[in-house]
């Protein structure tokens, strides 16, 4: 069967985002607020000659910093146990922060293949400099995408399918 892709992180980061635009498609509710995740979205993607199972892990998420870690913890382990290939989204405005440090130490014990992308990099002249630091997360090199504009969105997909 198909490989399972998982998106995994904090509220807020653009899981949503990057989901719909992955699965050419509206499916997943985006919303300035962090909470509006349906829980657990599925799509079937393309790309080249790779189809997959696409997941939103987002679910309804909270806004107090304890529930959030916790929450991310869990979607984190369904994600270790189902998929086969996790992305894992951090937010170049917010910069590194400690969840998704703890969150990141998780993925890389599990040992499955991660892509970690550094989302809301709109303009790449004004945000890489910022991309840099999550290099300290161990997890590989960071992928820059807006996928709000749809920007860097092929190279990700290329570092994706590598694990299949
Ligand atoms: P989720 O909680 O992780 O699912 O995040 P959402 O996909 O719901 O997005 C949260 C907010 O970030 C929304 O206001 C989005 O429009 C915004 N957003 C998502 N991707 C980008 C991006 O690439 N650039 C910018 N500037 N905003 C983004
Ligand atoms: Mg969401």
């Amino acid at each position: 069967s198909k490989p399972i892709v998982a998106i995994v992180g904090r509220p807020n980061v653009g899981k949503s985002t990057l989901f719909n635009v992955l699965a050419g498609e509206m499916i997943s509710i985006v919303k300035d607020t962090p909470g509006v995740t349906r829980d657990r979205i599925y799509a079937d993607c393309t790309w080249l000659n790779s189809r997959f199972t696409l997941i939103d892990t987002g679910g309804i998420e909270p806004d107090t910093k304890d529930i959030i870690l916790s929450q991310m913890r869990e979607q984190a382990e369904i994600a270790i146990s189902t998929a086969d290939v996790i992305i894992f989204i951090t937010d170049v405005r917010q910069g590194l922060v400690d969840s998704d440090a703890k969150v990141a130490d998780m993925l890389r014990r599990s040992g499955k293949p991660v892509v970690l992308v550094v989302n809301k990099v709109d303009s790449f002249a004004k945000f890489m400099p910022d991309v840099y630091e999550f290099y300290n997360l161990g997890i590989g090199d960071p992928v820059p995408v807006s996928a709000a504009s749809r920007l860097g969105i092929g190279d990700l997909l290329d570092e994706v399918v590598k694990h299949f």
